[in-house]
Formats: C-alpha cells, structure tokens, sequence
C-alpha cells in the first residue's frame, strides 16, 4: 500500500502536470469508488481547474476551482497514471479525468481504495482523527517522547496507527525501526530518551530519502518515467527475509505483530 513517499511522489509529478489544467470529459467505470451519485460527481468535477496538488497522510487531495477537494486514497493495489493524448492503455481506469490537452489521469484499481467529493468543512471531519505529519513542524522530540510514554502497545503496530502519526504503513514501519536501530516488538512506553531520539530521527530521513528515490511502488506514473518505484532497491530489511542485513550481516528475519508484518534484523536491532 502506498505511504508517505509514493504519495508525495504522485503529489509532486502531479503538482507538475495538471496543475492549471481543466477537466473536460470524466469516465467512471467504478461508481464504488465515490461517496457520491456519478450524476453528481460530473457536475462538481466536471469544467474544473485542477489549482493544487496535497497531501495529508495516505490521501491525495486535490483541490478544484469551485473550492471542492477530490480526495484520493489508494489503499491496497491502486495507482495513478497520467497518459499522454496517442496512448492506448491496456489496464481499464475506476475513473478516468481527461484535461483540455487529451492527456487522461487514470485512477486504477480503486477496489478498497475511493476517489470522494468533499468540501473543506468535510475534509476536516475527515481527517480529524489523523496524527502529526511526521514531515511537518508539529512533529517534534517533546511530542513523540511525550506520546510514545502514554501507549503500552508495542512500537510497529503503533507507528502504522493512522491516528498516532499519519502517512507511515509496514514498509516504511519497518524501515524506520531499522534505521532506529529498534526491535518492532519493543513496548512504546518502554523506550529510552537515547533510543526515542534515534527514532525521531530515523522517521523524516527515512521518508525524505524514499521521497528523492521515487517511493518503493514500481508502478510508473506516466510515459518515460525513470523515478518513480526507485526505492525498492534501497530498502534495507523491508520484504527481505532469509537476506543478510546490510549492517551487520545478521539474517533478516520476518515476524507477525498485531496482524502486522514485520521484517527485520535480530542482530542489531535492540
Ligand atoms: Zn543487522
């Protein structure tokens, strides 16, 4: 599932290609995927100025000229791909936005994830419940010593809680641990002040250096796209069990915490 650095990934490619772009023609082949009536998610999208690209958390928001947001959420198997005016696609898109200029963002396989229709007042509601951005200025050493203190589960199934920072999923959990030097099955509240600030480090240079890699999702976003999925070959225990660690040689391992997988190396985490 896509996290922080594919999200940012499409959000910038994104920010570089639609914006000032207007909607002239809308497919939906999924009406699932909406929160509403297709009828009624023509009409607000259609004739739009695509005026920004965002991101909170997992969800891409978009925000159109009449002051309406399309937010996106890709949960497990969903894509974005931004064809160019002569390309035939082979995958058919939940739905389809095409510009002025024949080129056509395709949102593929939204089967959990959705496009929804909000104005601000319910984008709010909406992410009410969301945590800090680890990337933002509200994610500080105080806040995270603070609120790791009050939470008796154990540390990977806490750092995918949407509700406890939002944008970070298995991978990058793991990730993270790794770069922290943390076993995943560490109390939350058992910590250390050293260890805490280990991992308020590892957190943002994980994610900034997966953002400058292209995220760890191969799927490309449009024609001749040499950035996006770069990450893959960089992740250091993520989907590598039975692999030697690239630290200390140890043998990545693979365990099972709270439903969550979790992938890392016994040896030198702690
Ligand atoms: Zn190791």
């Amino acid at each position: 599932m896509p996290e922080i650095p594919e999200m940012e990934v499409y959000k910038n490619q994104l920010s570089e290609t639609v914006i000032h772009k207007k909607v002239t023609e809308i497919t939906i082949n999924r009406e699932r995927a909406l929160n509403i009536e297709p009828e009624v998610f023509l009409e607000l999208v259609n004739d739009q100025l695509i005026v920004y690209v965002s991101r909170r958390g997992k969800h891409l928001i978009v925000t159109l000229g009449n002051g309406y947001y399309l937010i996106g959420h890709l949960m497990l198997g969903g894509r974005i791909y931004l064809a160019e005016p002569s390309e035939k696609l082979k995958t058919q898109g939940s739905v389809i936005l095409e510009f002025l200029d024949g080129r056509k963002l395709y949102f593929i396989n939204l089967r959990l994830g959705w496009l929804h229709v909000l104005n601000e007042e319910e984008m709010d509601r909406r992410f009410a419940k969301l945590g800090p951005e680890p990337l933002s200025e509200f994610f500080t050493l105080e806040w995270l010593s603070e609120n790791l203190s009050q939470r008796r589960g154990t540390i990977k199934p806490l750092l995918t809680d949407q509700g406890f920072i939002a944008g970070i999923g298995n991978c990058y959990s793991d990730e993270i641990l790794f770069g922290a030097g943390l076993k995943p099955d560490r109390k939350a509240n058992e910590i250390n002040p050293k260890e805490i600030k280990q991992l308020f480090s590892a957190i943002p240079k994980v994610l900034r250096e997966a953002i400058a890699n292209g995220g760890y999702m191969e799927k490309p976003f449009r024609l001749h796209d040499q950035l996006t999925g770069g990450h893959n070959e960089h992740l250091k225990v993520y989907d590598r069990e039975g692999q030697p660690c690239f630290r200390c040689k140890g043998k990545i391992v693979l365990t099972t915490l709270s439903g969550k997988k979790s992938f890392f190396c016994p040896s030198c985490q702690q």
